[in-house]
């Protein structure tokens, strides 16, 4: 089932500005260790105002989430959610450059559908989404990592989209709320979601950085499912950035442009972008752009076409020039040409139109 957020005028009259639906599932299962934690019992109560349905496991083991087929597997993950403890291999931190010195997670899983998803295999087995009720336990955990003599990044949103589900969980808010007053921290996290109102009042003294993740219109509609559109994205980056005075969280915000594709008309089509993000920045802002190309592993495309096997998506090894990491695994990328061709645009593009903006990295 998925209920609509409240319509404002504008999302009745231009389609290309309608908020994403709230992602509900079909079934909310619960372990009995989650239920053992105050966290995990908040989020019990949010889904039952909710009127879910809410299963209550015998142990702590997930089950009845395969179906016949990969496809029915896919199908049945994606409207489960299941809130459980993160295991210990939880607490110890990893980085994950360029992005952060540190990654920690609120959840795995993400609702949306998007035909390239970045988790399809680096998450193991099927898709569901699961919430950490031992949330608490997680934040404080971050506190025994530091680097000397600088400020020490947290990324919290590599295997979920955090946005995407917070309506249920409220775990980006307490994420928020602990880093404001964690001195020399900082937390990033990115999302393809658009309800940031009701984290738009806290109190987060400058340390955590919202990124809203953002593409062509073209690439967009045709790859990114149960999403919200780029326009209303965009409008959220607004809000998130605005000044408390105008009614905004006053947040340092960032554009993550991903997965960049050299589309038929990629420049006319990433410039209509820009169009709309400058006109919709037209204010002072602490801004960062990550710039990631379109890249998959051999598993990375086998788990897509289970999932997507009519997806339109551009994967031939054969087009593409392959890159090695120190560990022997292999990931197709563009060409040298086409990757230096597009660099050279969107950084001409970025210092043009956004000359305070800073380019984090290409990628
Ligand atoms: S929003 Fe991100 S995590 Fe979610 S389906 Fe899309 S690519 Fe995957």
């Amino acid at each position: 089932m998925q209920i609509s957020n409240t319509p404002t005028p504008s999302d009745t009259h231009n389609v290309f500005e309608r908020a994403a639906k709230l992602w509900m599932p079909k079934r909310v299962v619960f372990t009995p260790d989650a239920l053992d934690e105050p966290f995990g019992r908040k989020i019990r109560e949010r889904v039952e105002e909710y009127k879910l349905p809410v299963e209550i496991l015998k142990n702590n083991r997930l089950t009845g989430l395969r179906g016949e087929t990969e496809r029915e597997t896919y199908k049945l993950s994606k409207s489960t959610l299941a809130i459980v403890n993160a295991s210990p291999s939880a607490f110890r931190l990893r980085p994950i450059p360029p992005s952060a010195d540190f990654q920690f997670h609120l959840a795995e899983g993400c609702p949306a559908h998007c035909q390239y998803c970045y988790l399809a295999g680096s998450l193991q087995g099927p898709p569901t989404i699961r919430v950490f009720a031992n949330l608490p336990l997680i934040l404080k955990n971050t506190q025994n990592y530091r680097l000397p003599g600088k400020t020490t990044s947290f990324e919290a949103s590599c295997y979920t989209d955090p946005l995407g589900i917070e309506h249920l969980t409220c775990s980006l808010a307490e994420t928020i709320k602990f880093f404001s007053n964690q001195p020399e921290k900082h937390l990033r996290f990115v999302t393809k979601f658009d309800a940031v109102d009701p984290l738009l009042d806290i109190d987060h003294n400058g340390r955590s950085r919202w990124r809203i993740s953002l593409n062509a219109n073209v690439v967009s509609r045709r790859l990114e499912g149960g999403t919200a559109t780029v326009n209303a994205r965009i409008k959220a980056l607004r809000k998130l950035a605005l000044p408390r005075s105008e009614g905004g969280g006053n947040y340092p915000i960032g554009v993550v442009l991903a997965p960049i594709m050299p589309v038929a008309n990629w420049q006319e089509e990433y410039s209509l972008l820009f169009d709309e993000l400058q006109q919709n920045l037209d204010f002072p802002v602490d801004l960062t752009f990550e710039l990631i190309t379109h890249r998959f592993t051999p598993g990375s495309k086998e788990v897509l076409l289970d999932w997507y096997p009519n997806t339109s998506l551009e994967m031939d090894e054969a087009g593409r020039a392959v890159k090695r990491n120190k560990f022997g695994g292999l990931k197709y990328v563009y060409s040298a040409d086409t990757m230096k061709e597009m660099k050279h645009f969107f950084y001409q593009q970025i210092n043009k139109r956004f000359p305070d903006g800073k380019i984090l990295y290409w990628t």
